[in-house]
């Protein structure tokens, strides 16, 4: 059984005397820069001229230099940008800065494992990724608990490379909730098979699937939102704190009879077989590739595939709904 780490196995005084730039101050970016910052450490942000985040990591009581300039700064520089712009911004403002001695960090092993960032020998390589959106890794970490991450080190050329790690998932919260080791490549193919199949691909397609049937027999598209969306998130909660278990008990025997006979007639052999073909092109490199080549021209498929989702139904009768749920607003 995988060991989970806490509080006590990370000594945070691996980073006394250590620079710490943050690179990127979005999602995850500005939760780690913060979360740092309240923990004692040196950290710094690098930021290209002209970014949006500049100024608002400056309201929130950071020091922002270029890119260039915080990786010469740092002693460990850790890449919070968007995977598929890392490769040109590391090659052309970090990799100069990354001497002997150095740290470069990442919180997803993407450019690592598929080689589109191949570092020195000389620096450590370490990963440590919250499993849990930016937003949260903040906001937990200021009430006292933290977001559980995952750690690895691909390279160590230091020996301490794994105390770093530690070190640094302890900084921004992680040990109070647990860490896991993990490998660069088994974070990175699992952490693209999980948003793919189930998370973010498999979820959204489910109900799209089931708010159009519904529609299309002629129910009324709000009745259909709920059942199809709203229910989704009371539904997850349940389970996410007890099991399928705790969800199955708290539904109707109606409900626990239906998900029994149906809900293997939806996701059957056909879907498992497609899982295994998405996760072989995960392990193969293909999505990888295509990702990145979508990217390099100017996003053409991601940027039509975006406007077209926002044109679905569901989101329409979705944005009317929630105006009338305040309890939604926060
Ligand atoms: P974001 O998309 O939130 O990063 C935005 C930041 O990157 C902003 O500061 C933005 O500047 C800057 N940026 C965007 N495009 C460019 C560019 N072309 N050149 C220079 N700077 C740019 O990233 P995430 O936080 O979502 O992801 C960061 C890393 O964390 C990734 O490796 C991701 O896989 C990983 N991760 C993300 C999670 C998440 O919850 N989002 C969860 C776990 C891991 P500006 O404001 O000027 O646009
Ligand atoms: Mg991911
Ligand atoms: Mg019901």
């Amino acid at each position: 059984r995988a060991r989970m780490y806490y509080d006590e196995d990370a000594d945070l005084s691996v980073l006394t005397n250590k620079t710490i730039a943050i690179v990127g101050y979005g999602s995850q970016g500005h939760a780690h820069a913060l979360n740092l910052k309240d923990s004692g450490i040196d950290v710094i942000v690098g930021l290209y001229e002209g970014s949006r985040s500049w100024a608002r990591a400056e309201n929130e009581g950071l020091t922002v230099y270029p890119t260039a300039e915080a990786a010469a700064k740092a002693d460990l520089v850790m890449i919070l940008l968007p995977d598929e712009v890392q490769r040109d911004i590391y090659t052309r403002d970090i990799a100069p800065h990354l001497g002997k001695g150095k740290t470069l960090a990442f919180a997803h092993g993407f450019n690592i494992h598929f080689s589109q960032i191949v570092p020195s020998k000389e620096v450590d390589v370490l990963m440590v990724a919250p499993k849990g959106p930016g937003h949260l890794v903040r906001r937990v970490f200021t009430e006292g608990k933290g977001v559980p991450c995952l750690f690895a080190v691909e390279q160590d050329a230091s020996g301490k490379a794994r105390a770093t790690a530690m070190a640094y998932a302890r900084a921004i919260g992680g040990t109070r909730a647990g860490i896991l080791e993990t490998t660069f490549r088994e974070e990175a193919e699992t952490d693209l098979f999980g948003e793919q199949t189930v998370l973010c691909g498999g979820l959204t397609a489910l109900i799209k699937a089931g708010f159009e049937t519904l529609v299309e027999a002629g129910y009324q598209p709000e009745l259909a939102y709920f059942e199809c969306l709203h229910e989704v998130k009371l539904i997850v909660d349940l389970i996410v704190e007890g099991g399928l278990a705790k969800m199955r008990d708290s539904i109707s025997n109606t409900a626990e009879f239906g998900d029994y006979t149906r809900g293997p007639r939806i996701v059957d052999e056909r879907t498992k077989a497609e899982m295994k073909k998405i996760l072989a092109e995960i392990q193969n490199g293909e999505f990888a590739k295509q990702w990145v080549l979508d990217s390099q021209a100017n996003y053409a498929s991601f940027k039509a595939m975006r406007r077209r989702e926002a044109e679905h139904p569901i989101e329409e009768v979705g944005a009317d709904l929630r105006k009338m749920m305040s309890w939604l607003r926060s």
